[in-house]
């Protein structure tokens, strides 16, 4: 059976202010990955504390979590094979300054903390995010009749 896996994607306050929301989306859909899960979610200090726990001594931290609390961020699930590296690929590395051009942080954006995605970045955070941000009944399992044009007849 291939590696099917699922990951966890956050769309940050500065692409909801700036009204890419859809851009964001259109890329992993342009992919062929598949949403399974999906809603508007404000974020709160304990959340966020524990969603970036591994950055707790840096000087950015207070303003880190100010701005992810300005507005609502759009809380995602995507799914298909080798997904979390797949949507690491697509978002690109954390200072769009330095990210390949076409991933998304490359194109939309030139700022940290204002990098408009958040991407599970391991198998292990997956899991962990996924039940950070959604209940089971609010991931959805269905056939995309598509799958097999993106991902072969393995899947
Ligand atoms: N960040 C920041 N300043 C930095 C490094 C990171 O404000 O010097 C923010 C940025 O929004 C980044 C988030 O903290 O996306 C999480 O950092 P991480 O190192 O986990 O990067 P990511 O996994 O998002 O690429
Ligand atoms: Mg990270």
């Amino acid at each position: 059976m291939a590696d099917v896996q699922r990951t966890l994607v956050l769309i940050k306050p500065d692409a909801v202010q700036r009204e890419l929301v859809g851009k964001v989306v259109e890329r992993f859909e342009r992919k062929g990955l598949k949403i399974v899960a999906m809603k508007l979610a404000h974020l709160d200090e304990v959340t966020l504390s524990e969603h970036y726990g591994h950055l707790k001594e840096k000087p950015f931290f207070g303003d880190l979590l100010k701005f992810m609390m300005q507005t609502p961020v759009v809380a995602m699930i995507w799914e298909g094979i080798g997904v979390i590296d797949e949507v690491r690929k697509i978002v690109g590395s954390t200072n769009p300054r330095e990210a390949d051009a076409g991933t998304i942080r490359a194109d939309m954006s030139m700022n940290v903390p204002s990098n408009m995605v958040h991407a599970s970045d391991s198998v292990e955070a997956a899991q962990v995010e996924i039940k950070r941000f959604f209940r089971d009944e609010e991931v959805f399992t269905y056939e995309k009749l598509t799958d097999r044009f993106h991902f072969g007849e393995g899947i």
